[in-house]
């Protein structure tokens, strides 16, 4: 990093909160401890945070809890202006908030200035929701009854969110849950907190009254979480994490039956017909497989590719990925940040071996480079083995594990051969084939052609161990309302 960034990330760092906030103050853990914050690519420390506890979880809820009240009442079209505001605001610090999320979690600063423009426009697309909540009436079978129809807040929500993407996985909880009027609990990773924070800063600053949005970061999620879901005064659980704790938390939730909505882990199949525009396919795996260094639930886990185009794939994709710019995120050109951290690596090592020791060839990488930092050099594995172990794990890193298949049907029974089903990708240039591939995976979302199905406009999420709801589009609101159905006798004149 050179020095006039080292700059500018000090004094960026010095306008970012980092205690909890609780009913509009920012204030330390009980305990007073802290938590380091590390940046990736370094391995440094760049900011202490306050490290919460279960008082502090208590105070936090309570809070929600008594504000859920007068924030359900307010006028939809204020809770719409709040989120606007903090649109704009987001928006004109793009570049500080980008900068901000390279130092904290590793990703280039031109994808971090894209996420943190995703991240805006869920808070414009629930600013423009929060004013279209609406109802129906409806007359009985009989004709007997009115039935009519009204949507409520569901009430006080928990957040909890991961590391991989810091802003746009927080906005797209706090978005929605603002514009149906709940409060909120929030716990965002305490690998990257400080994206979270800035962001409840600049909603403060947008006009968010005290108490409707509470922070609290730990070194102990459980001790926050915990009894959170167990307070009996929070009635959502919105997660967005690892399968593993997803399954923990949908199990808490159960002792209150709170609605949940769960955003968990991906085993995406990318697969490459041999009919397929190849150039279109390299492209579109470029994109699904190293957007945020390959950590993103969305990314091609498998490259099932057929037999014909096989080689040409390897190679080509080999020579993309072996042009890519590693290096500290913040530095001009750099196409490849660091992983997260030392777990990351060893996993991404860890199945790389396995691959390579059930008969993979590397095609290029394959190793960490020399360097300090938590890298891994972008990788190409040809000729992957079903029974390797990267078949059914995330990979979460810049490896491309190419898988060989001969029929259409072997290709669907390997892509649907997984617990999860977030997102499901497919090459192919014949219509009848990319709709009858597309409706056979068992999937939440199909990208037809494309590598990216992330639109702040349609319905995310996946199926099987992949969650439960959706974020975003038109139903992304609804996870955060209650129906209320009122019936009333109906006499007819005459
Ligand atoms: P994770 O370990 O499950 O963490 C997710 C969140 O849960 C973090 O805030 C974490 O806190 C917290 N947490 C961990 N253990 C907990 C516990 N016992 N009780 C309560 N909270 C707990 O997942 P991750 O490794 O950070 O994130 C990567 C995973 O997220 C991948 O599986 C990825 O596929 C998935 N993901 C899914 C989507 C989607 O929309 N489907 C999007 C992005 C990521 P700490 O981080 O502070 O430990
Ligand atoms: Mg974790």
């Amino acid at each position: 990093m050179t020095t006039g960034t080292s700059d500018r990330v000090r004094a960026l760092l010095a306008d970012v909160p980092t205690d909890l906030l609780v009913d509009g103050n920012w204030v330390p853990a009980a305990s007073g401890r802290r938590i380091d914050v590390l940046n990736p690519a370094t391995e440094e420390p760049i900011a202490s945070i306050a490290d919460g506890g279960e008082d502090d979880a208590l105070r936090a809820v309570e809070v929600a809890a008594r504000v859920q009240r007068s924030w359900g009442r307010t006028a939809p079209r204020e809770r719409s202006e709040i989120l606007r505001s903090a649109f704009d605001l987001v928006m004109a610090r793009q570049e500080d908030l980008a900068l901000l999320m390279t130092t904290e979690m590793g990703k280039p600063l031109a994808e971090a200035r894209g996420e943190v423009a995703y991240a805006a426009e869920f808070l414009r697309w629930f600013s423009e929701e929060a004013v279209r909540i609406g109802g129906d009436a409806t007359v009985s079978g009989d004709g007997g009854t009115r039935i009519i129809c009204t949507r409520e807040p569901v009430g006080p929500c928990v957040l909890v969110t991961p590391w991989n993407f810091p802003l746009a996985m927080g906005a797209r909880k706090i978005g929605p849950a603002i514009a149906a009027g709940c409060t909120m609990v929030f716990k965002p990773s305490e690998l990257t907190p400080l994206s979270s924070l800035a962001l409840a800063e600049i909603l403060r600053e947008a006009g968010l009254p005290d108490g409707v949005l509470n922070v609290v970061t730990t070194s102990d999620p459980g001790s926050v979480v915990g009894p959170w879901l167990a307070s009996g005064l929070a009635r959502k659980l919105t997660f967005t994490g690892s399968t593993a704790v997803g399954i923990k938390l949908l199990g808490q939730a159960a002792q209150h039956v709170m609605r949940t909505s769960l955003e968990l882990g991906g085993n995406a199949p990318f697969i490459v017909f041999d009919d397929a525009d190849l150039d279109a396919a390299v492209e579109g795996a470029m994109v699904a497989k190293m957007r945020n260094m390959g950590e993103a639930c969305t990314a091609a886990n498998r490259i099932l590719v057929q037999r014909g185009v096989a080689d040409q794939l390897a190679a080509r994709l080999a020579e993309r990925m072996g042009g890519l710019v590693v290096g500290d995120g913040a530095d001009d050109g750099v196409q490849v940040g660091p992983l997260v951290g030392p777990p990351a690596l060893d996993k991404v090592e860890r199945l790389v071996g396995d691959a390579v020791a059930r008969g993979a060839t590397v095609v290029t990488g394959g190793s960490r480079p020399d360097r300090p930092g938590w890298f891994f050099t972008p990788t190409v594995l040809a000729d992957v083995r079903r029974d390797s172990a990267l078949m059914s794990e995330e990979i979460f890193g810049p490896v491309a594990a190419l898988v060989p298949f001969d029929t259409e049907e072997e290709a669907l029974e390997i892509a649907n051969d997984t617990d999860w089903g977030l997102v499901g990708y497919l090459y192919t240039r014949d219509v009848d084939r990319g709709f009858r591939v597309s409706e056979a995976m068992e999937v939440g979302m199909v990208g037809l052609n494309t590598g990216l199905v992330s639109n702040p406009a349609a319905p995310f999420g996946g199926v099987k161990a992949s969650g439960l709801g959706r974020e975003g589009g038109r139903v992304g609101i609804e996870e955060f309302l209650e129906i209320k159905y009122l019936a009333m006798p109906r006499r007819t004149l005459g």
